[in-house]
């Protein structure tokens, strides 16, 4: 569904969810334009994951409302999001490590025509040459790292405009965190907005077009990655020194 400019491709509106009488997010509001590469910042326990669950429908949203694509989507199911172009690549997703790489990639696409799901296959693939040399070999037979590229690949597969990546780089070596953030730029590029949750500071800036800063289920900062002094800024409003008002202006 075409959406005009000036619309937000994902809009995350006063949003509250958790786990059962649990409340982590206390009101979440964030934006992502089509295109767009957002970090979502924080610190250990500050309910990022928790954001990105009830965005893809894996949480129920308790109040407040999401809308992706022109589309409420507030109590969407997981797959119907990722159909509709919502895609969630979750923490610690673990690849089947009995199945080839490339049945891997064709589960991740199973609902799709057959000759659709092969270009898809390739397109994903060849943003990640390290797996695709190894397309016939077992999942279990990669890397840690690989099989970290190939859960992103997986969601590739699914063509979405908006991915959610949740700290993608975790447990891999710098050459690979490098490499997976190289990735974003490349989707950017190709015009797939990113929602990127990340603990390494400086990576996540030099990835990102906008932060925001999620502390205590709240957000407390937005800022455009250019901006003066943002490491600092971002430093304050982990540590609460930074009030919501000023995030709000
Ligand atoms: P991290 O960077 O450590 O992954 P995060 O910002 O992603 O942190 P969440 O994982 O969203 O934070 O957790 C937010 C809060 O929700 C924490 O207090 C956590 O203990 C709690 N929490 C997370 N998962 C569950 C769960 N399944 N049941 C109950 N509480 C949970």
């Amino acid at each position: 569904m075409p959406i005009s400019a000036a619309e937000p491709l994902l809009a995350v509106r006063a949003v509250e969810s958790g786990y059962g009488k649990i409340r982590v997010l206390h009101g979440v509001d964030l934006t992502i334009a089509a295109g767009e590469v957002v970090a979502l910042l924080g610190p250990n326990g500050a309910g990022k994951t928790t954001l990105l669950r009830a965005v893809s429908g894996l949480l129920p949203v308790n109040a407040g409302e999401v809308h992706f694509a022109g589309r409420d989507i507030t109590r969407i199911t997981p797959r119907d999001a990722a159909r509709a172009g919502l895609v969630h690549v979750i923490e610690g997703h673990r690849v089947f490590t009995q199945m080839s790489v490339t049945d891997n990639l064709l589960l991740a696409g199973y609902d799709l025509p057959r000759a659709e799901r092969a270009v898809r296959i390739e397109q994903a693939l060849s943003l990640f040459p390290e797996i695709a040399a190894k397309r016939r070999e077992r999942g279990g037979a990669l890397s840690g790292g690989q099989q970290q590229m190939l859960t992103v690949a997986q969601g590739l597969v699914r063509r979405p405009r908006l991915l959610m990546l949740d700290e993608p780089s975790a447990g891999l070596s710098p050459v690979l965190v490098d490499r997976v953030l190289n990735v974003i730029g490349q989707l950017r590029q190709q015009g797939t907005a990113v929602l990127l949750v990340e603990q390494l500071l400086e990576k996540a800036l030099a990835a990102a077009d906008r932060v925001y800063a999620l502390v205590q289920g709240h957000i407390v900062l937005q800022a455009k990655t250019g901006e003066s002094d943002l490491p600092h800024r971002l430093e304050l409003a982990y540590f609460g020194h930074e009030s919501h008002a000023q995030a709000a202006g």
